[in-house]
């Protein structure tokens, strides 16, 4: 994980690799989803929030069609680029977020010029907690800002998605940059997928006494290829099949019927985005009547969902979540796409640190590599930081 880097810092960073001052910093925050895992496609229920760890983007527009990029992270080494011919073949490794938003926003008709970009992020990358949308955030916020693209948070959300799924190349929903674009400190997202509309849900864990743990498992998940689009396409069979135009238009008593109808695999594949659509709404409900220490069962009912229906959990992630619970955690679950990445453990704040060393201890024990533990709450959305 790269170190935090203060709006100042990486400013003083864009002065030393471009020899100008940048126009100015922007940042966006990664996501947890706290519930309602594979129903944003489904034009369903989630319930994410932005988190304390952001992408910045340091931006300079520049009199030419050139784009020069660079990242804090790793060795990478300047990549430069033309507005001009933005090409998917031609784009590698991590600069196809922000090329892919320039691109998406010149589909828009957006005129976009050249530009320096520097990158400093301390989202963990492929953890399940959305470093690629953080990244495109940022940039997309930044150029609707500097290249005046007068868009409004719903067109950003539209933008990057178009940029994740036609230019990145990954099926993803609109779940990742709503949370990003629209969080709030101490609230969660409540967002319908369907029309994208969202109400702010008060969700101050440390305020009732608790710890959000991430628990990331190191597992890498890869959305470009197999799982994630297999369960895609299942949805969409249920779907057809069961005559909706998505399964958010089937309820908890439609499954019933459903199980008449469908293959026994498309059957639990239906019933997890039918009852996770449910629990999305207990939990909104719980949190606003009863507070956070009452969605413990939702979140435990939910990893049983994705584990045994939805078959997207892996065993690092099963024994994280079972570790967690064992040592005090009120509920835990896996969170974000699945086969890998992150789970999540809502757990007493004196409880959090036993939490954390039950799961080091299993994983060791397991034979797994160790697990990097760490603790997020609830946090602004995309903004201008400098
Ligand atoms: P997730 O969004 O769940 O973290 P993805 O595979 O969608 O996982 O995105 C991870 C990718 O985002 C990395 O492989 C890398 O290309 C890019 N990325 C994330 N953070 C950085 C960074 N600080 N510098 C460069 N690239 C980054
Ligand atoms: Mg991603």
């Amino acid at each position: 994980m790269t170190a935090r880097f203060g709006p100042g810092e990486l400013s003083a960073s864009f002065r030393s690799v471009f020899g100008t001052d940048p126009d100015g910093v922007w940042q966006a925050p990664g996501r947890v989803n706290l519930i309602g895992e594979h129903t944003d496609y489904n034009e369903g229920f989630v319930l994410p929030f932005a988190i304390d760890r952001t992408a910045r983007v340091a931006v300079r527009l520049r009199p030419d069609s050139t784009i020069r990029l660079m990242s804090t992270f790793g060795n990478q080494g300047l990549t430069t680029a033309d507005a001009g011919s933005l090409s998917r073949a031609a784009a590698r490794g991590w600069t196809k977020y922000p090329l892919g938003v320039l691109w998406a926003l010149q589909q828009r008709g957006l005129a976009v010029p050249g530009l320096d970009l520097l990158l400093a992020s301390d989202v963990p990358r492929g953890a399940g907690l959305s470093s690629s949308h953080a990244i495109e955030c940022a940039v997309v916020t930044a150029m609707n800002e500097l290249a005046g693209g007068g868009l409004g948070v719903e067109d950003m959300v539209l933008v990057t998605q178009r940029a994740e799924n036609d230019f990145v190349g990954a099926p993803t929903g609109i779940m990742d940059q709503s949370a990003s674009l629209r969080g709030s400190s101490d609230h969660a997202v409540f967002l319908d997928c369907r029309d994208q509309s969202v109400e702010l849900v008060p969700f101050d864990a440390e305020q009732a006494g608790l710890e959000l743990l991430v628990i990331d498992t190191k597992v890498s998940h890869s959305h470009a290829t197999g799982g994630y689009a297999a369960r895609r396409v299942s949805c969409e069979l249920g779907a057809e099949v069961l005559g909706v135009a998505s399964l958010r238009s089937l309820s908890l008593g439609d499954l019933d019927e459903a199980l008449g109808l469908l293959d026994e695999e498309t059957f639990r594949r239906v019933r997890h985005v039918v009852t996770e659509n449910d629990r999305v709404l207990q939990t909104v409900e719980a949190l606003r009547s009863a507070g956070p220490r009452a969605i413990g069962p939702l979140l435990d009912a939910s990893h049983g969902s994705m584990r045994d229906d939805f078959e997207i959990s892996c065993p690092e992630l099963d024994l994280a979540v079972e570790a967690a619970r064992s040592a005090g955690a009120l509920g835990a679950r896996m969170t974000g796409g699945g086969f890998g990445g992150s789970a999540i453990a809502l757990t007493p704040q004196g409880a959090a640190r036993g939490v954390r060393d039950a799961v080091g201890r299993s994983f060791a024990a397991a034979g797994y590599a160790a697990p990097d533990i760490f603790s997020v709450r609830p946090a602004a959305g995309a903004m201008r930081v400098a």
